[in-house]
């Protein structure tokens, strides 16, 4: 699939230090060690709506370890995906009486002209599930051939799923007990109730046609891939087992990460499927949840129509710990376009305090699994200075705005 444009990325003198983040596998903090080509994996949309803030906060943080290791010197090697096959896609076409591939095509277009807009820096592979049939399909094959895929007992439609006992690992990742792994797994998609299934908690990974039903000609039987399996495939052929960092928001734990990364090590024999499984807070508004089901969101596009500085849309979701669920309010914005103004109004002065402390701190406190309240009270301390004028660096406004621009890609 088509990407979208870049911005320019300017380089900032001195030297960063790793950058940690936190890996929920295994509960810890731990340094990403990325070879020259970081490589990273950060699951797409479903595109059947326009983007709200909560899909914002989770591509915004992920940008800034894009941003993190360009700074570090890293080739990042950044793939998206985009579920654009899967069933809420299909019933919300169905409800709307569209076609699927429309609504699919509109809502990743608006999709892009949001992360364009919001200066994320794109992908170098962007990739669709449906263009992506192919490999899913030879990747299904090989699980069946290993034996870690079977046809459900069903003599009508014999759909394919992944044995979850196959590894002798399954729930690494999301390290959740049996009764959790039950509950998200019929919330999220799954089908724990479907007769034939060796185990209720088996996924689908092939689900062969129905009348009325979109499918791909394969030689699985004309059908159309699940969820879980979309991601493994990409991710696998691009980026290979052991890439640096598998991406999404805290509702993909389980199942979502939990099985594309069992398809992978199932098919590969070998573990793990990423090195850190790092995962968004939830945005709320009001008190809960923001989320297409319950009509409650806030979208970057309304915003952008609103005349929302895109920067102050960054500054307001990165006033909160990436990890953290927190809440979007008009006073959260507010304070960010106050922010962005005192910041804007500093570093277009003619000088300022020494900026070298202030980069480094920055760096740090970003380094310490993103921890973009401290980084921005770094910038903050900076701003407060200068507006005193307490300072006569010359240069230190210019070497502000392109950290900030480099580091958080925020424009000043
Ligand atoms: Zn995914």
């Amino acid at each position: 699939m088509q990407t979208w444009r870049s911005v320019a990325v300017p380089r900032v003198p001195g030297t960063p230090p790793p950058l940690r983040l936190h890996d929920t596998a295994t509960g810890q903090l731990r340094p990403t060690a990325p070879g020259p080509e970081a490589k990273m994996y950060v699951c797409g949309i479903t595109p059947y709506d326009a983007t709200h803030l909560g899909h914002a906060a989770t591509y915004l943080a992920f940008d800034l370890v894009h941003r993190l290791w360009r700074d570090a010197g890293h080739d990042v090697h950044y793939v998206q995906n985009v579920t654009d096959i899967d069933e809420p896609l299909l019933e919300r076409a169905e409800r709307d009486h569209e076609d699927w591939v429309v609504l699919g095509r509109r809502e990743t277009a608006l999709f892009r002209e949001d992360m364009e807009a919001l200066r994320v820096l794109p992908p170098r592979e962007f990739v669709g599930a449906v263009e992506s049939i192919p490999e899913i399909v030879e990747m299904i094959g090989e699980l069946l051939a290993n034996g870690s895929a079977y046809r459900a007992e069903d003599p009508v439609h014999p759909d394919i799923y992944f044995d979850r006992s196959y590894t002798g690992r399954f729930g690494y990742e999301s390290n959740y007990d049996e009764a959790t792994m039950a509950g998200f797994f019929a919330e999220r998609g799954g089908d724990p109730g479907r007769p034939g299934k060796r185990d209720p908690l088996d996924a689908l990974l092939w689900r062969l046609a129905r009348p009325g039903e979109p499918s791909r000609e394969s030689e699985l039987g004309a059908g159309r891939p699940g969820w879980h399996v979309q991601c493994s495939a990409i991710a696998l052929n691009r980026l290979g087992l052991r890439f640096d960092v598998q991406g999404g928001g805290s509702d993909l734990v389980f199942p979502h990460h939990e099985y594309s990364a069992a398809h992978a090590e199932a098919l590969t024999g070998d573990h793990p499927f990423a090195g850190h499984y790092v995962h968004a807070g939830m945005i709320g508004l009001a008190g809960e949840k923001m989320s297409k089901s319950k009509g409650n969101l806030v979208l970057v596009s309304r915003l952008r129509a609103d005349d929302v500085d895109p920067s102050a849309m960054r500054l307001a979701l990165f006033a909160g710990h990436y990890r953290t669920d927190r809440g979007w309010t008009d006073e959260l914005l507010h304070q960010a376009q106050e922010r962005l103004a005192r910041w804007r109004e500093a570093t277009s002065a003619q000088a300022g305090p020494a900026a070298e402390g202030t980069i480094a701190k920055l760096r740090d406190r970003l380094a310490d699994d993103l921890d973009t309240p401290s980084a921005l009270g770094a910038v903050d301390a900076w701003v407060v200075d200068a507006l005193e004028h307490r300072g006569t660096d010359t240069d230190a406004p210019a070497s502000i705005r392109n950290a900030v621009d480099a580091l958080l890609g925020v424009a000043l």
